[in-house]
């Protein structure tokens, strides 16, 4: 698959473009943004527990340096491709450079469900794969994390695998660590963490305030989606559905947070759950709510369903989880879109604060780690806001405008070489 054939890259470039057209952004400076500076695909062998060898497909991108190192998770999810993977490098360089982190954007990924493998199968998967990446990556280089299909663990394998290739221990080649290997508190939640205090921003904002009134659907319970359900439960916001893969529970009063959250540590997934109605994943996008929160993957409002959307506010939990047509057709009907780039950028920004805390050998406590997280945001926000009231357009653009204005800045001063 060449670089531009996914959809999900030609709709990154056409939201690049657009951005770029309403700011009048030097031509020469976006034509160098439509391409990754370097692209590695790796083949990984990995012998199976039956004892034959299947091959899988990796990559890592580094779309920019401009920042500093670059700075992605890593995907395990049978969708993986080259110009899937190029263009979630591109949003994190825009994540990185809206938020002000001193780092580039890149990803990387492997074509596979990791749920049809065993620990074992996933560990030597991880640890190949590191070692096919090992030349690119590095605290210095670019700093891979956590993404879909992927967690602490898989960090923990990462980490030991550059570790021995080095032979000493290199805590910074990745962050979204576990604690006991030099991770941080509050990274596992901070993206869902991210997406509630962005929430709550837009509700002050528009002058109102969360309570018990305020109804929320959360498509996608897991690492971003469960976090940010406890936490606008617990300011009191009616959860009325969530979802997985295996389709959503819907509670007209509210669904009892805690007991679901206890019942996907015993079960794994939602399908099951007792104490509410089966609904489906396409039910939940249309619910008449105040807040919907896409937290799953990209590409799950499109044209084809962008007409069924009830909700008032939209907090892109997910890269991408609207099209860029979808965006446009919401936001001229009046709905608040908290674009992904800013709403679910917490979990880069505690990465960043783990990557920092590594290289000061000095650990920050949860109160910390949050109330910088909660600030750097509000800046972000902040800065989202003010873009859009200046160029009168809508939120993704401006959150797109606020990024490549910083980094064509910075891209800019390092001029081109050769010249
Ligand atoms: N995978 C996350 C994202 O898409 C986190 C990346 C990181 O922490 O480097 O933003």
């Amino acid at each position: 698959m060449s670089l531009f054939e996914s959809p999900f890259f030609q709709d990154s470039f056409s939201q690049l473009e657009s951005a770029g057209g309403i700011m009048n952004m030097d031509p020469n400076v976006l034509e160098r943004l439509k391409y990754p500076k370097r692209a590695m695909q790796v083949s990984v062998p990995v012998r199976l527990d039956d004892g034959t060898v299947k091959v899988f497909e990796g990559y890592r991108v580094q779309h920019s340096l401009t920042l500093g190192p670059g700075k992605g998770g890593v995907r395990y999810h049978p969708h993986v491709s080259l110009s899937e993977t190029a263009a979630l490098a591109m949003l994190m360089t825009f994540k990185n450079s809206l938020v002000g982190l001193p780092l580039g954007g890149a990803k990387g990924g492997i074509k596979v469900d990791p749920n049809d493998l065993s620990r074992a199968e996933l560990q030597a998967m991880t640890r190949r794969y590191t070692t096919e990446i090992s030349m690119i990556i590095g605290p210095e280089k670019d700093i891979p994390a956590p993404d879909i299909g992927t967690d602490g663990q898989t960090m923990a394998w990462m980490m030991d695998t550059f570790s021995q290739l080095s032979g000493y221990a290199v805590p910074g080649v990745v962050t979204g660590k576990p604690i006991a290997v030099g991770g941080s508190l509050g990274r596992a939640e901070s993206t869902g963490k991210g997406l509630a205090y962005c929430v709550n921003f837009a509700y002050d904002h528009l002058g109102k305030k969360i309570d018990s009134n305020t109804t929320v659907a959360i498509h996608g319970f897991g690492k971003v989606g469960i976090p940010a359900a406890q936490d606008l439960y617990k300011q009191g916001a009616k959860i009325l559905a969530v979802s997985d893969y295996t389709g959503g529970v819907y509670a007209k009063n509210g669904l009892n947070i805690p007991s679901v959250v206890e019942w996907i540590k015993q079960n794994r997934v939602l399908k099951g759950y007792p104490e509410a109605d089966f609904i489906s994943n396409d039910e939940l996008l249309a619910l008449d709510v105040d807040v919907l929160a896409p937290a799953a993957i990209d590409g799950v409002v499109t044209k084809d369903n962008m007409h069924t959307i009830k909700a008032r506010m939209i907090a892109e939990g997910a890269n991408g989880p609207l099209t860029k047509e979808a965006v446009d057709y919401l936001s001229d009907k009046g709905v608040f879109i908290i674009p992904d780039i800013l709403c679910n950028s917490g979990g880069v920004i505690v990465s960043y604060f783990e990557w920092v805390q590594g290289i000061a050998s000095f650990f920050w406590d949860l109160d910390t780690v949050n109330s910088k997280l909660h600030g750097v945001m509000k800046q972000a926000f902040d800065r989202v806001i003010h873009t859009q009231t200046k160029y009168k357009c809508n939120m993704k653009q401006a959150a797109f405008i606020a990024s490549l204005d910083r980094l064509q800045g910075a891209m800019r001063l390092r001029g081109m070489w050769p010249g």
